[in-house]
């Protein structure tokens, strides 16, 4: 869709070639709108290509909106005039209609069958060709000029250039991994027309912790455990599902989304990280279990019995911290060896050193305060010839492909409306 010959000036203008402003691009062209998308990268897609491990987690199965928007606390309210216009259904949909098949994997997350982000990519890419939107990739904007007089949103190149449109959807996303070209810049602009931007923290980070032993097991995966932060002496939130020790300490969907209170607690004092290998057993029900395994093979060493309840890569440290010789025969496991090995299993602690930051974050939180955006357009109220999509949006969402759907939702909505 050309622009508008006798004025040079766009319908649309969006800010930023990720999923969210793809998508705005994409339904505002297909509307009949000119637009021209900007991105600053020499490619589209940076972020999307590194989403769920190179595979693309893009939406989590949930089928009815408003159990879907229960997921984004204390955004729900929000979102929901947003999810009734394009929600999980409409995003399969969409993909599939664009040939690309997707499956369901564990705790709802959806992928593409391809099992790469590439595929996702295309699927965008086609559909704003098909559009007719105009893509200009190496065009970093410098600044954004609302001009309600002109009824015009003039944007500046750092290039020099400057384009013209009746409305600018920003799409620049927040602050993680800046080197996919997240660096935040769209906040000065946005703040400079009057909106209030929540100080951005990276969220969804995975955590570095200071036992040897963690570290000492990078690249084993745990499933179905139960963490639970230990703040000042205290048990506070817990969460349960994966986990994986890496080379500084722990990541996985269980830690990546408690890891925006573990901040909050750090602010404050020491964190300790209680891991429960066993969350469906009380401390009664696994003395049980622990002492009548220990009895039924009482001639075999304790090493490698606990290597039958436990993955065998953790035993060393559940040895260490209980101060336990595996090597001794189960009869002659000592009182206080068996009441210190329940409580280890049942809470292991990792002494919590830090957030990974920015770099490792997955999303970050902050961004646009959510009652200066109408989530009925995406129009900001603040300055209405802008649209506000996606990561730049303060919302707070679980890992598990809810980051995509809210850029699938906000900016289908966003070119819905402009
Ligand atoms: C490692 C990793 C894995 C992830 N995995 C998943 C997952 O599996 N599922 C999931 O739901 N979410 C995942 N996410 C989160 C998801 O990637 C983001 O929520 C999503 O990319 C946000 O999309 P966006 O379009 O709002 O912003 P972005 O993807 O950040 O895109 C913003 C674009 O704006 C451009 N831009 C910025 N400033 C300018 C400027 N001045 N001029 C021109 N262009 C500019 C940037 O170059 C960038 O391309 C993951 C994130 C990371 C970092």
């Amino acid at each position: 869709m050309e622009k508008d010959k006798k004025s040079g000036i766009w319908d649309v203008v969006v800010i930023g070639g990720g999923p969210a402003g793809m998508m705005a691009a994409g339904r505002a062209a297909q509307r009949g709108r000119s637009v021209l998308l900007l991105e600053k990268n020499p490619a589209l897609g940076k972020k999307l290509l590194i989403t769920g491990g190179g595979r693309c987690n893009l939406t989590n199965n949930q089928r009815d909106a408003r159990a879907l928007a229960l997921h984004y606390k204390g955004s729900d309210q929000f979102l929901m005039s947003a999810f009734a216009q394009h929600a999980v259904p409409q995003t399969l949909a969409f993909f599939h209609r664009h040939g690309m098949k997707t499956k369901e994997e564990a705790e709802g997350r959806v992928f593409p069958v391809s099992d790469d982000a590439r595929s996702v990519l295309d699927v965008l890419v086609n559909y704003m060709r098909d559009g007719g939107v105009a893509v200009r990739t190496g065009a970093t904007v410098a600044g954004v000029l609302v001009d309600d007089e002109n009824e015009q949103v003039r944007v500046d190149l750092v290039a020099g250039k400057r384009v013209v449109a009746r409305s600018c959807i920003v799409a620049t996303g927040g602050v993680s991994h800046p080197e996919t070209g997240s660096t935040g810049e769209g906040f000065s602009w946005l703040a400079h027309a009057g909106h209030a931007i929540i100080r951005n923290d990276p969220a969804l980070v995975p955590v570095a912790i200071k036992d040897g032993w963690v570290r000492r097991l990078a690249g084993v995966a745990l499933q179905n455990i139960k963490l639970t932060i230990v703040a000042d002496g205290k048990r506070r939130e817990a969460k349960k599902g994966k986990m994986l020790f890496t080379h500084v300490g722990i990541s996985g969907p269980a830690v990546l989304t408690m890891s925006s209170q573990v901040g909050e607690y750090l602010r404050y004092g020491q964190v300790v990280i209680a891991l429960d290998l066993f969350p469906a057993y009380d401390h009664g029900a696994l003395k049980q279990l622990l002492y009548d395994t220990l009895a039924a093979q009482s001639n075999k060493k304790l090493k490698n019995t606990l290597g039958a309840l436990i993955p065998s890569a953790l035993v060393p440290a559940v040895l260490a911290i209980t101060n336990s010789n595996g090597e001794v025969f189960n009869h002659s496991v000592r009182r206080e060896e068996r009441v210190a090995l329940v409580r280890c299993l049942k809470e292991m602690p990792m002494h919590v050193k830090g957030l990974l930051g920015a770099r490792k974050a997955i999303v970050s939180s902050g961004g646009v305060a959510l009652e200066e955006v109408d989530f009925k357009t995406m129009q900001s109220r603040v300055a209405p010839r802008l649209y506000i999509v996606g990561d730049a949006l303060n919302v707070n969402r679980p890992s598990g492909g809810y980051s995509l759907q809210l850029c699938w939702t906000t900016g289908f909505v966003a070119g819905n409306s402009v």
